[in-house]
């Protein structure tokens, strides 16, 4: 099962990815965390990410994509994953595909959450003052919708032209209910999910 959580910075994804992986038996891939840890860690990658996260750019595609095939290639990604933050733009997109395709895999599923924008600024400017990430900062919001619409909304369109399996949830209310939405959606579409 490759699945992946979709949606725009502060739409609930990490919450919800971490929830749904269980659900699924699957590691959940965070691109977001991943990268944080390698800045916590002061590796060359993590050096290298910092200013661009801060500033609310994407980390160059190679440096990403590398990242996350040798996830790919860790043991307990071997029945899946639900990745999360990535693919963030259609070139890693079609990156993706390419690794999956190496491993006779592709993209089965796409949770989309949907949020609306002014919902988002209020979500992500309350999360500054409680867990303090340096991009949570009004600029760094104001960038990441932009780079948001120009460069990751298109990732749906992508899967959407390949016929991949879509689910739009609707991403506001109670954290739980938002987590059952999506549980229903995947079983009406035939996805074993385990109980909670
Ligand atoms: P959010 O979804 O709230 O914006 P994330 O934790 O997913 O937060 O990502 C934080 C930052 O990490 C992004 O703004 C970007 O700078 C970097 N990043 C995460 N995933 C990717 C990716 N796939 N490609 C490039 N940069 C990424």
């Amino acid at each position: 099962m490759i699945a992946l959580m979709f949606g725009p910075p502060g739409s609930g994804k990490g919450t919800q990815a971490t929830r749904v992986a269980l659900r699924l038996g699957v590691p959940h891939v965070a691109a977001g965390d991943m990268l944080r840890s390698e800045v916590a860690r002061d590796t060359p990658l993590g050096r290298e990410a910092k200013p661009i996260m801060d500033a609310g750019g994407l980390v160059p595609d190679d440096l990403v994509v590398r990242m996350i095939d040798g996830r790919l290639n860790q043991a307990d990604a071997s029945a899946g994953v639900l990745l999360d933050g990535f693919p963030r733009n259609v070139p890693q997109a079609v990156n993706l595909d390419t690794m999956l395709a190496r491993r006779n895999e592709n993209v089965n599923d796409v949770i989309s959450l949907e949020v609306p924008d002014e919902e988002l600024k209020a979500r992500i400017l309350k999360r500054a003052t409680t867990e303090g990430r340096s991009d949570d900062t009004a600029e760094g919001l104001a960038q990441r919708l932009i780079v948001y619409r120009q460069e990751t909304a298109p990732v749906l369109e992508h899967y959407r032209e390949v016929g991949t399996r879509i689910e739009a949830i609707n991403g506001v209310g109670d954290i739980d209910a938002i987590t059952e939405r999506i549980i229903d959606s995947l079983e009406q579409n035939g996805v074993q999910v385990s109980s909670a």
